[in-house]
């Protein structure tokens, strides 16, 4: 998997470029929006992660000319914390998703693996279990058509057990997968975070769906 990362912060582009590194991917980073624009249209790239704020041409930019010119490469935006109008301006030019800085490069990977999934065509966008909705493409959960308001952490726990639902997970599968950590002495932070998703997504409805595998870790299934 080859990625492109057009961002001009030198701290925010190295921690990235040192993270997918870390992962196995190859990474190109450019620091300047015309010359990311042109590299981006080489077809040498499966994924784009772009900056808004650039040099030389910002990232909206850069994004309308690549769907203007039919290319459909993955693009994840990177945005500021406060501009929640381009949240809304970037789904309509065309991102596959956003992340808004600053992010911990686990967020980012995550949202990569997701969007390159979906890609490849091998991931529904929508996993439907029970009364429980999982919209990946919109991160959005939701039980008997309410919504539920998790934190990016809970709905990728919850989107895990989904994924791989009626298959009992380990605290230490969980923690790597969810967290990009090492499990040792971790599981804590595996169980206190299924608490919270329980409190949110099982705990006001009668059916429970997220259950305790004892001895092993947790499962997401219909029937007890
Ligand atoms: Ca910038």
């Amino acid at each position: 998997m080859r990625i492109l990362v057009v961002e001009d912060e030198p701290k925010t582009a190295a921690a990235i470029r040192k993270g997918f590194a870390e992962k196995g991917y190859e990474v190109d980073l450019c620091l300047d929006g015309s010359e990311g624009l042109r590299l981006a249209k080489t077809g040498n790239y499966d994924l784009l992660v772009l900056d808004l704020m650039l040099p030389g041409r910002d990232g909206w930019s850069i994004l309308s000319e690549l769907r203007a010119a039919g290319v459909s490469l993955p693009v994840i935006v990177l945005t500021a914390r406060d501009a929640v109008r381009d949240r809304v301006k970037g789904v309509s030019l065309g991102a596959d998703d956003y992340l808004i800085k600053p992010f911990a490069f686990a967020e980012l990977l995550a949202r990569v693996q997701s969007v390159l999934r979906r890609a490849s065509g091998t991931m529904p966008e929508v996993i439907r279990i029970a009364d429980l909705e999982l919209d990946f493409a919109r991160h959005r959960a939701a039980r008997s058509g309410s919504p539920l308001d998790l934190t990016p952490k809970e709905f990728a726990l919850l989107a895990f057990l989904a994924r791989r639902r009626g298959e009992p997970q380990t605290r230490a599968t969980l923690a790597a997968a969810v967290w990009d950590m090492p499990h040792e002495g971790e599981s804590n932070v595996v169980d206190v975070h299924v608490r919270r998703l329980r409190a949110k997504a099982d705990d006001p409805f009668e059916r429970k769906l997220i259950q305790t595998v004892r001895g092993v870790g947790y499962v997401l299934r219909e029937h007890a």
